[in-house]
């Protein structure tokens, strides 16, 4: 057993570490829930927040930059798709389905892509 005074830093971290393990547990900044596997790391103002898979879908930011992506690419796609029938007025039942797909996908794609950038795995967390 090592005295107190002559641990290192490194010595006194894995003491902690063992005395409190549920102290290093994360919880989800907006539900709550134990954060276990991975975490979704959002900074808001320089603070970083980690949130729940769940909670980092519905991440306010996140959903307007996704909208914004989405009306975006989704006006070009289903203008380059489906433009000419729309202005000859050919405007057919399945205008209804793919129209609405053209918008949704790069919603999804946006927020995949920024959800899966915000993904933070233990081991990250551990050494952060
Ligand atoms: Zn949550």
């Amino acid at each position: 057993m090592e005295h107190p005074e002559t641990a290192t830093p490194a010595h006194k971290a894995a003491a902690s570490r063992e005395a409190s393990p549920d102290s290093l547990r994360l919880s989800c900044s907006r539900c709550a829930a134990e954060l276990r596997r991975s975490a979704y790391e959002f900074r808001l103002s320089g603070t970083a927040a980690f949130h729940c898979l769940r909670c980092a879908l519905m991440h306010w930011p996140t959903v307007q930059r996704s909208l914004l992506i989405s009306l975006i690419v989704g006006t070009l796609l289903t203008a380059i798709n489906q433009g000419a029938l729309i202005v000859q007025g050919d405007l057919s039942a399945n205008l209804a389905w793919q129209v609405p797909l053209t918008y949704l996908v790069p919603y999804c794609v946006a927020t995949i892509g920024a959800v899966l950038n915000a993904r933070r795995s233990n081991v990250e967390l551990d050494h952060a």
